[in-house]
């Protein structure tokens, strides 16, 4: 998938504001190119237990890219402590097969690893990442 320079410095931004705890946010474009970058409360900020971004936001959020003529590109959220792999619950939870599911690692937080998968009916694969 390709992803602007700008978002992706913004959710590394994102996950290393809200360390320890994990961040999540969504992105959203036009076209197949995301061009915005949304940051949703993480509901269960507990590290490494599961995230749920906060209903209400997430509603407001999506009511705003659809007044803006821009649809869902990607989920993301960061693993403070842990590989940038989908966990068993976010393999669970990833009900929407259409966007790509983004993970920023913290475990070198110097040195912030950032992947993209797919997950359709349990199964993942992961996507290669053009920064453009
Ligand atoms: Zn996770």
């Amino acid at each position: 998938m390709n992803l602007p320079k700008g978002l992706v410095e913004a959710m590394l931004a994102h996950a290393q504001e809200t360390y320890p705890e994990e961040c999540c946010g969504l992105l959203a474009g036009a076209g197949s190119l995301p061009t915005h970058i949304y940051r949703v409360q993480n509901a269960h900020p507990t590290p490494q237990i599961f995230y749920e971004m906060a209903p209400q936001e997430q509603f407001y959020v999506f009511k705003n890219m659809r007044h803006n003529g821009l649809t869902l590109a990607a989920i993301y959220h960061s693993h403070p402590e842990s590989p940038a792999r989908p966990s068993a619950s976010d393999i669970r939870l990833a009900y929407d097969p259409e966007p790509y599911y983004l993970l920023v690692s913290l475990q070198q937080r110097e040195a912030p690893d950032l992947r993209a998968y797919r997950i359709v009916d349990g199964a993942v694969t992961e996507e290669h990442i053009d920064i453009v």
